[in-house]
């Protein structure tokens, strides 16, 4: 019986998969129990260990909303200070141009300044 590069191709894979020796004898054919065990020996082939599971992979990180839906019209440079009227624009939003960097206008900027040195207080 010759050790083909099949019939070792099938012992490896029959090796690995955690069949016996005597059934993968029995699935070549031709050969013996301990033929096989001779052969997966000398082949060095490993009793096939549990494949690990593929680390899951992690949900994408959702971005949360900003917190007042601002609408399409709402512009990158108009101040987003809220209104109770509807401002400039019809919206409810004061929508002068912003400080540069900033999301509101100098008025604005100074208003929540003010506003917060005066809680803190
Ligand atoms: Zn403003």
């Amino acid at each position: 019986m010759q050790w083909t590069p099949e019939r070792v191709e099938v012992l490896t894979r029959l090796w690995a998969e955690g069949l016996s020796a005597r059934q993968i004898a029995a699935k070549l054919g031709g050969v013996t129990r301990n033929a096989v065990i001779g052969k997966a020996h000398r082949l060095n082939l490993q009793r096939g260990a549990p494949v690990p599971e593929p680390p899951p992979i992690p949900e994408p990180v959702i971005r949360e909303e900003p917190p007042v839906a601002l609408g399409p019209d709402v512009k990158s440079w108009m101040c987003r200070q809220q209104t109770e009227e509807p401002g400039r624009h019809g919206l409810h939003i004061c929508g002068k141009t912003a400080q540069p960097g900033r999301p509101y206008c100098a008025e604005h900027i100074t208003a929540s300044y003010v506003q917060r040195k005066r809680t803190a207080a």
